[in-house]
C-alpha cells in the first residue's frame, strides 16, 4: 500500500478548545475512508486541517512522504492534489454548468479552454450531468448541484477527494443519486475521504471506517469491524442512536 497522506499527533485548538486531540490517520491510494462521529466531534475540522483550509495548532501532515507544513512547502500546489466537495455545494450561481467546471482548470492549472472543456464534459458525463452544460445551478435540482459540484472537483485531476457531508443538505430523494455517483467513483479506484451521516452508505462503500469521538479517534476498522463487531462502548452506543 502506498500512503497518499500520513497525519501524524494532529492537534488542532480554537482558543481554549481542543478540537482534535493527537490524530494519527494514514490514507492509502486508492482506499476509500470514511469518517463518522457526533456532530462536534471535529470530522469537519479534521478535513479542513488535511487540505489546511485550517492551520493544525500542531503535528505533521505528510503527502507523499514530504511534510507539507514546513516552511518552503508548496501550499498553493499541495491544494490543486486535493478535491474538496462541501455540503452546500459551493457553485458559482452566475456561471452555467460548463464554465464551473472549466474556470478553475484554466485560472490555477492554466490548462487552454479547449482542453478545460473536453475534460469538464468527460467529468460532468461521469457523474450524469453531461445534458446539462449549458444550464445555470439555479436551475438544477439539490442533488444536481452536488453532481455538478463533484464534476468540477474531479476535473483539477486530484489525487484524494475529501467530501464533506456531501447529502446531508439535500432532499431525501436527491440522497440516492449523490450516493450512487460516489460509489461508481470508489470503484474507478479515486482515494476519497468521506465524512457522512449515511450509515448504510459507509458501510457498503469503505475499505475503512473511522469512528471519532470528542476530538479523538475512538475506534478504526473495515465497515465489518465498525459496524458488526465494534469493540468501544462510545461506538455501541453512537450506532445504536443513528442506525
Ligand atoms: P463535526 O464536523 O464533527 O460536527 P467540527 O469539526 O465542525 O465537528 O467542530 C468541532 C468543534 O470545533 C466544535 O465544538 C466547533 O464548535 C468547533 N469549531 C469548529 N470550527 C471552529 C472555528 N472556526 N472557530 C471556533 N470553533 C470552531
Ligand atoms: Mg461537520
Amino acid at each position: 500500500m502506498t500512503a497518499m497522506i500520513e497525519i501524524n499527533h494532529l492537534k488542532k485548538s480554537f482558543g481554549e478548545n481542543e478540537v482534535l486531540k493527537d490524530i494519527n490517520v494514514t490514507v492509502n491510494k486508492g482506499e476509500v475512508l470514511t469518517i463518522i462521529g457526533s456532530s462536534g466531534s471535529g470530522k469537519s475540522t479534521l478535513l479542513r486541517c488535511i487540505n489546511l483550509l485550517e492551520k493544525p495548532t500542531s503535528g505533521a501532515i505528510l503527502y507523499k512522504g514530504e511534510n507539507v507544513l514546513t516552511k518552503n512547502y508548496d501550499l498553493p500546489k499541495y491544494r490543486t492534489h486535493l478535491g474538496m466537495v462541501f455540503q452546500s455545494f459551493n457553485l458559482f450561481n452566475n456561471m452555467n454548468v460548463l464554465e464551473n467546471c472549466v474556470s478553475g482548470q484554466v485560472t490555477v492549472l492554466k490548462r487552454s479552454k479547449e482542453e478545460a472543456k473536453k475534460i469538464a464534459i468527460e467529468n460532468l458525463e461521469k457523474v450524469g450531468m453531461g445534458r446539462y452544460v449549458s444550464a445555470k445551478p439555479a436551475q438544477l435540482s439539490g442533488g444536481q448541484k452536488q453532481r455538478v459540484a463533484i464534476a468540477r472537483s474531479l476535473s483539477m485531476n486530484p489525487d484524494v477527494m475529501l467530501f464533506d457531508e456531501p447529502t446531508s443538505a439535500l432532499d431525501p430523494e436527491m440522497v440516492g443519486e449523490v450516493l450512487l455517483t460516489m460509489k461508481a467513483l470508489a470503484e474507478t479506484g479515486l482515494t476519497m475521504v468521506i465524512v457522512t451521516h449515511e450509515m448504510g452508505f459507509a458501510r457498503d462503500v469503505s475499505d475503512r471506517v473511522i469512528f471519532m469521538d470528542k476530538g479523538v479517534i475512538a475506534e478504526e476498522g473495515t465497515p465489518e469491524d465498525i459496524f458488526v463487531h465494534p469493540k468501544e462502548e462510545r461506538t455501541k452506543a453512537f450506532l445504536a442512536r443513528v442506525l
